[in-house]
């Protein structure tokens, strides 16, 4: 007896990225209601469904899960390069989001984001900005899933806000979308004061929530605030009962080992940027370090004004090389190890491993469909080694986000491209013409 479901995937390869790393040749994803239902060869022939996707020549992964974003910097790319963190930030950025910005921009930005990234294979991304309903908004209509937090500096807080704040009313407004979800995000140690740390802390306490905070991003900011706490950084965060919580720290490149030591045990992950991270000179992460000592950490892209962009497969491939090299062990970060920290990793990064980051039964139809058809990716021996070496995000042909099919053909279905791009170009020219006021 045959079975209705609403989709079906026929793949020539799946890659699980389960915990025993299953491949299934020649087998079909089945699924109904935004989850897989079933995994089971082609020839059994056991569903009907109202979809069918055919993967001839494709590879099914995971959809990419992108564990540290900022959606609405995406018309500031380009604008400011070549310059290191400081003072990218201090004289080009904050200025020019205080010139710029307002919450339709913001919308327009992230949803022009939150398409490139579905276009990069990316389903779920964790955004640090201000004007989260924007960004929700935005991430709604692209078909992309968030995890938005609600960015904290304390010098932009109004009279009387307090972290938390815009976050408790948002939980609620948006409770019946599936797609996004809020937390809470202080931008960094430099930017909020401890008082509003503290309160961060007892909120994500109260709410359970992952608290996502930047942190020892420049060696600089290390200095200052041994010179200030008389403490290393995560010392400071272990101070503030951060080390408590869920946690996903973005960056951590200048972390010492007894840092490592204190996050050992702890459910605090670590969001790592190479691209972002090489251009700014900010450093290099110590992904060995922290992969000896059994910390669990991801592969981001940070938002596009420091990246430049949002292909998180080239930044995979661009990390496995680089830690390779410095390490002086090519055995390092093997591609099937690779391809973890931008799937069940980055999954159990932002606490949502039980839904997420593998492809398996009862989880969410998240999937990242690659094309292998191509001059670049023949002969194939090892999927994997592809995924990490060969491919990149132009490779992504198909992107399924709860079950609905949100890139097809290399199209995005819900967005129409041609007009992002068109409002892109009219906002870089409002955007030269304000900062030349
Ligand atoms: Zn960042």
């Amino acid at each position: 007896m045959t079975m209705h479901a609403d989709l079906i995937i026929n793949m020539d390869t799946i890659l699980t990225m389960d915990k025993d790393l299953r491949q299934l040749d020649d087998h079909q994803i089945v699924v109904k209601d935004g989850r897989i239902i079933d995994l089971c060869p082609q020839e059994e022939k056991r569903w009907t469904a109202s979809k069918t996707l055919d993967g001839t020549d494709c590879i099914a992964i995971p959809g990419l899960i992108n564990t540290h974003s900022h959606l609405p910097m995406s018309y500031f790319r380009g604008l400011a390069d070549d310059l290191p963190l400081d003072i990218w930030l201090r004289e080009y950025i904050w200025p020019m989001e205080a010139k710029t910005l307002n919450s339709s921009v913001i919308h327009d930005a992230a949803l022009h984001g939150a398409a490139e990234m579905l276009k990069n294979g990316i389903t779920m991304t964790h955004d640090m900005y201000f004007e989260m309903p924007a960004i929700a908004d935005a991430c709604t209509k692209a078909g992309l899933r968030a995890l938005i937090g609600e960015a904290i500096i304390s010098a932009r807080l109004a009279e009387g806000q307090k972290p938390g704040d815009q976050l408790r009313i948002l939980r609620q407004e948006y409770r019946d979308n599936p797609l996004v979800d809020f937390n809470l995000s202080p931008h960094s140690i430099y930017a909020c004061l401890r008082s509003d740390l503290e309160t961060s802390v007892e909120v994500a306490q109260e709410l359970d929530l992952l608290l996502h905070i930047h942190l020892s991003e420049t060696k600089e900011e290390v200095q200052t605030c041994l010179n200030k706490r008389g403490m290393r950084p995560v010392q400071y965060l272990k101070e503030l009962g951060m080390l408590e919580i869920p946690l996903l720290i973005a960056h951590g490149i200048w972390m010492d080992e007894s840092e490592m030591d204190l996050l050992v045990g702890t459910r605090a992950s670590i969001a790592s940027c190479t691209d972002s991270n090489l251009k700014l000179a900010s450093g290099i992460a110590p992904l060995k370090g922290w992969t000896d000592k059994g910390i669990n950490f991801a592969i981001a892209t940070d938002g596009v004004a420091s990246n430049n962009d949002l292909d998180i497969l080239a930044e995979l491939g661009n990390t496995a090389r680089l830690h390779k090299a410095i390490n002086e062990d090519p055995s390092f970060l093997p591609a099937a190890e690779a391809l973890k920290h931008v799937t069940i990793n980055a999954a159990r990064a932002l606490g949502v491993e039980e839904s997420r980051g593998s492809l398996e039964i009862g989880k969410d139809a998240d999937i990242c469909i690659l094309d292998h058809n191509s001059l670049c990716c023949q002969p194939l021996y090892n999927p994997y080694s592809h995924i990490v070496y060969a491919m990149n995000g132009r490779n992504v042909r198909d992107v399924v986000v709860g079950g609905k099919i949100v890139v097809q053909g290399g199209k995005l279905t819900q967005v129409d491209e041609a007009e992002l791009i068109a409002k892109a170009k009219h906002y870089g020219k409002r955007i030269l013409k304000e900062l030349s006021q």
